[in-house]
């Protein structure tokens, strides 16, 4: 065979490959790209569920109290038009408290709203100084023993150190630890037990809210953290709430560049753990921690979807 002829053949040949090499990467990398926009898109969809579940739930989370403020006021306008408010004074009484209640409901779920949103967009700000977490936590947990013992409920706050100074936004911290003995309340039953430890653990300081309540199921313990997460309602009391609470704990304590986590045991009991750094804020004294009352409007507000007999 002519040897000109055969070199033409190997370049045709090399180049033809070459060709089928390219368009088999391309091929590829479109096969990629596709599941790489399906996985996206799978992502998108979630995203979008989650969010018309918070929807649903959140309408109905406003429309709750609301429909009892509305149902008090008809009730209200029916015994002045009749003339019988001062013989119903006593079960008016009772509704007032009832509407009470309801508006600190809707105050704490337009403010976790606003606060979820802030977050989401970088608008959510810490004011820290230099205080004794100690005794911060201590007086959130003398704030509650009114609602707690009225649900007979049992608060132990134990402790390893008298005083331990750290950064932190106290008003921040307060909704935390608010927002966890809320829950343990809420998932506890009468006759239940809340302990809350501050542990100083050098360079971090370990502040723990455990329960001997109804537990979470192991597989549900991360995402009990995301935003809008609930966990399935049909395994657990909880026929209300809007999944925004523990998402908000955890980006407060992330913000104060501390971790949080859970562990639990259906029927046994589930304990919350974060961890706040040991440092402090330079150039800034130390903050006197002002207590708390129960009659504190923040642990009204904090408090009020648990229901009170
Ligand atoms: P919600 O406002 O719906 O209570 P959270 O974000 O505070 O939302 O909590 C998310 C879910 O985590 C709750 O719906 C509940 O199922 C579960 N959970 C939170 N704390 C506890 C607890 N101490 N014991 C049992 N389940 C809990």
């Amino acid at each position: 065979m002519d040897c000109a002829y055969n070199n033409g053949m190997v370049e045709k040949i090399v180049s033809d490959v070459k060709i089928i090499k390219e368009q088999n990467t391309e091929i590829k990398l479109l096969k990629e790209i596709t599941v790489e926009q399906k996985e996206q898109l799978e992502t998108m969809a979630k995203s979008m569920k989650a969010q018309e579940e918070f929807i649903v739930n959140i309408s109905h989370e406003l429309k709750t109290p609301l429909n009892v403020l509305s149902a008090t006021v008809q009730l209200f306008n029916m015994h002045c038009n009749d003339g019988s408010l001062e013989e119903m004074k006593n079960s008016i009484v009772k509704y007032i408290s009832s509407m009470n209640q309801n508006c600190y409901r809707l105050s704490k779920l337009i403010n976790n709203i606003v606060d979820s949103s802030k977050i989401e967009t970088g608008f959510f700000e810490l004011h820290l100084t230099n205080n004794n977490i100690v005794e911060v936590v201590e007086n959130i947990v003398m704030s509650v023993t009114n609602f707690t013992d009225s649900k007979g409920i049992n608060v132990i706050f134990d402790t390893n150190i008298e005083e331990k100074i750290i950064a932190c936004d106290t008003e921040k911290i307060e909704r935390v630890v608010l927002n966890l003995i809320s829950n343990a309340i809420k998932f506890s039953d009468k006759g239940g037990e809340i302990f809350i430890d501050v542990k100083d653990k050098g360079r971090f300081v370990e502040i723990s809210v455990k329960d001997n309540g109804i537990g979470i199921e192991e597989k549900n313990l991360e995402s009990i953290f995301d935003r809008f997460k609930q966990v399935d309602k049909s395994l657990s009391r909880n026929t209300e709430g809007t999944g925004i609470g523990l998402s908000l704990v955890k980006s407060i304590v992330e913000l104060h560049s501390g971790f949080i986590y859970a562990e639990s045991e259906v029927g046994k009991g589930s304990k919350f753990i974060f961890k706040l750094p040991s440092e402090k804020v330079s150039n800034e004294s130390v903050v006197n921690s002002s207590k708390i009352s129960s009659k504190n409007e923040n642990v009204k507000v904090e408090l009020s979807d648990i229901h009170f007999c």
